[in-house]
């Protein structure tokens, strides 16, 4: 699904990640965690084609395609898919007018039937009830006055509407209550467990992952994966803090 090789960047001429290798193969859940600044967040901006994060050496192919030879646009109709940590607000637009519009520009891209507007409300719908959201919450603009926690859920109904292959989701646990960790939690299983799918956590946490059990957990520190290992290692890292590891 998606293949790193030394990957190095830099951020405003700022060498940030200088060597990283990853492999997420289909049906996959990794997760990236590391101290704050590692680059994680970086990582998943470099891979969204994010402008302002020039990519220095190395590659990444998603489901056979050179992902940096793409645009944003394209690696998202490919099927790429970021969650941010700080999601934006756009007044005027609500989210059933965004997300039809997002939905259906992908479909497009891909030589694809747009959905009708009864289509489009059907899957919607079905979406907004896996994460617990009320309809009438997405007849409001973009992210405008919802909580931190509403803007998690609106981003994983999102998430559910463009269906992606490789969902790379940056602090998707913070700032979330108990309930909501666990409503999202539930929410990534049910729309990106599936063998043709896979997920990249970013996290700085190991609550997340009481949720959404990862598969591969990685230890991002200065610009490169210093450590994997399985579900055990985010413990570990609870318990020990980056420290010694990162050393
Ligand atoms: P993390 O998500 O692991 O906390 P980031 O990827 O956000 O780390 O940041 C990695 C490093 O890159 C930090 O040292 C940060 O200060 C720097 N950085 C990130 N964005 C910018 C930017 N726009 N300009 C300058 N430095 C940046
Ligand atoms: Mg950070
Ligand atoms: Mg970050």
């Amino acid at each position: 699904m998606l293949t790193i090789e030394n990957l190095h960047a830099s951020v405003a001429d700022k060498p940030i990640l200088k060597g990283l290798n990853l492999t997420i193969n289909a049906g996959e859940i990794h997760a990236i965690m590391g101290p704050n600044g590692a680059g994680k967040s970086t990582t998943g901006y470099v891979l969204g084609g994010r402008p302002g994060y020039d990519v220095t050496e190395g590659t990444a192919t998603f489901d056979g395609q050179d992902l940096f030879a793409l645009e944003p646009h394209e690696r998202a109709a490919a099927g790429l898919f970021l969650g941010f940590q700080y999601p934006v607000e756009i007044p005027g637009v609500s989210n059933l007018q965004f997300l039809r519009e997002a939905l259906n520009s992908q479909r497009k891209a891909r030589g694809e039937e747009p959905l009708s507007g009864g289509e489009f409300l059907k899957l919607a719908r079905e979406k907004s009830a896996l994460l617990k959201m009320d309809m009438e919450m997405l007849k409001r603009p973009v992210n405008v006055g919802f909580s931190g926690g509403e803007k998690k859920r609106a981003e994983m109904v999102q998430m559910g509407i463009l269906n992606p292959k490789l969902a790379i989701l940056d602090e998707t646990d913070s700032g979330l209550d108990i309930d909501a960790l666990r409503i999202c939690g539930e929410g990534i299983n049910a729309i990106m467990r599936a063998p043709d799918k896979a997920v990249l956590l970013i996290t700085h946490y190991q609550r997340l992952l009481d949720y959404v059990k990862p598969d591969f957990v990685h230890v991002l520190a200065g610009g490169r994966i210093v450590k994997s290992g399985g579900p055990e290692l985010a413990l570990e890292l609870e318990e020990g803090g980056y420290e010694g590891v990162a050393a």
